[in-house]
């Protein structure tokens, strides 16, 4: 089962959206106006989020209004979750705020099945987070499972869907980061991302973990 929202404005839990996508609706994804208007049926509130930060920011970059893409090892916030229930069932979750300074419609790779998450519940899940077209370009998390699907281990999976980027990667693109994360049926994980700077939460029942992933350049 899959559900997702994008262009959803005003919501401070689009994810939650996205839920009831998948839960309540014949749909897959409902995007915009669509988005807003089936969030509010459903008893979400419309709120502004604009902070004064990000208004002061939003200020200062139109003055020259330049579309370049800033997502690096720094400023990339996805967050994306993976969890193995006692039964071995899996599911993902995956939420952003997206890309900052983007054109007026654009949307990322989080709300898009196959490309920000991808779960098989017979193989295994992935997640992505970092520069959304180049994950859209490799239909990254989908790619993460199919490759876990013919033997690889969640490692490896993850590793060859980023060096798949890597091969392909524009170079006005190359400063970009991307990272997966990815567990198998088995429960193993994997974690990987172009360059330094990506972590992630490790939790079993009886310990918590704070790990940096492995990535492919060493700069
Ligand atoms: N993946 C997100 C996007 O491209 C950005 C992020 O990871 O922060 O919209």
């Amino acid at each position: 089962n899959a559900g997702s929202v994008s262009f959803l404005q005003h919501i401070v839990h689009p994810i939650s959206v996205a839920r009831l996508v998948m839960e309540h609706t014949p749909h897959v994804m409902l995007s915009g106006k669509g988005a807003l208007e089936f969030a509010l049926a459903n008893g979400f509130e419309k709120k502004n989020l604009l902070t004064e930060k990000s208004r002061k920011a939003w200020k200062e970059w139109r003055v020259e209004s330049k579309y370049k893409y800033e997502i690096n090892s720094e400023n990339h916030d996805t967050i994306g979750m993976l969890a193995v229930d006692d039964k071995g069932g899996i599911s993902g979750a995956c939420t952003t705020s997206g890309l900052a300074f983007k054109m007026h419609g654009r949307v990322g790779d989080s709300p898009i099945i196959g490309a920000g998450l991808y779960v098989d519940n017979e193989v295994g899940g992935a997640v992505a987070t970092g520069l959304g077209e180049l994950v859209m370009r490799t239909v990254g998390s989908f790619l993460v499972v199919e490759l876990m699907r013919s033997g690889h281990s969640p490692q490896e999976a993850c590793r060859l869907a980023i060096e798949r980027i890597a091969d392909k990667i524009p170079a006005s693109q190359k400063g970009a980061q991307v990272g997966y994360l990815a567990v198998n049926k088995s429960g193993e994980t994997g974690a990987y991302a172009i360059r330094k700077g990506f972590n992630y939460a490790l939790t079993h029942k009886e310990d918590d973990t704070f790990l940096d992933a492995d990535h492919l350049v060493q700069d």
